[in-house]
């Protein structure tokens, strides 16, 4: 089996198993881009369940940036201190809110890199909202998406570059259902693909991954 193969079978098969083993968050059926933004923000260094457990709540209490932008920092902190990292996920957040209110009539800009204006907002989260709010096939990785390309695809690499993530991303992602793709290889590294112990015994692609069959 050729590289593009090996990609096209470990897509359809991740594709396959996120049918039947998605996590289900509120953040993945939104349509607000306000709502998907922020929920990066809140995603950022912490578990989905920790995010799951405020989110009703907050987006009822600030329903928009306008609403964060003049919420008093101390009791933003309180209300997102599950999360961990209060003070500055909450300064991340009146940040935004404030460049978008003041700078961008309260509309999100058009482009998302000068989302990365705001200290505390890098490429995950301008790249992640580009893919989630507007649905732009773009390039981005946390440590478990890292792992499982790290795994799957290059375990020979001591330390991985983020050029070559990308490349793999391209060559793994759909041309369409890109962000199920995402999600699915979340979900897949939080229930199988693990940072320790792995599944592999339950895994659909260990026929196919490098670092299971050792062969780099
Ligand atoms: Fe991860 Fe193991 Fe599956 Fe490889 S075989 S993708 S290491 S769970």
């Amino acid at each position: 089996m050729n590289k593009a193969n090996k990609h096209t079978l470990v897509r359809k098969r991740i594709l396959d198993w996120y049918k039947e083993n998605k996590r289900d968050y509120p953040w993945r059926k939104s349509r607000s881009h306000y709502q998907i933004l922020v929920t990066e923000i809140l995603l950022q260094k912490t578990i989905a369940l920790n995010v799951k457990n405020i989110y009703n709540d907050f987006f009822t209490k600030y329903i928009d940036f306008s609403t964060i932008s003049n919420a008093d920092i101390t009791e933003l902190q309180s209300d997102i201190k599950g999360l961990g990292l209060s003070n500055k996920r909450a300064k991340i957040l009146k940040d935004l809110s404030q460049m978008i209110i003041i700078e961008y009539d309260g509309n999100i800009p058009q482009e998302p890199e000068i989302l990365k204006k705001i200290n505390g907002i890098a490429d995950y989260v301008s790249n992640a909202y580009a893919c989630f709010g507007l649905n732009n096939r773009t390039f981005f990785f946390d440590v478990n998406i890292k792992r499982f390309i790290q795994r799957v695809f290059r375990p020979q690499d001591v330390k991985v570059k983020n050029d070559i993530i990308y490349t793999e991303l391209d060559k793994l992602l759909p041309k369409m259902d890109f962000k199920d793709m995402y999600w699915a290889i979340l979900d897949f590294g939080y229930k199988i693909c693990s940072k320790n112990k792995p599944k592999c015994e339950l895994c659909p692609i260990s026929d196919r991954c490098s670092y299971f069959l050792k062969s780099f």
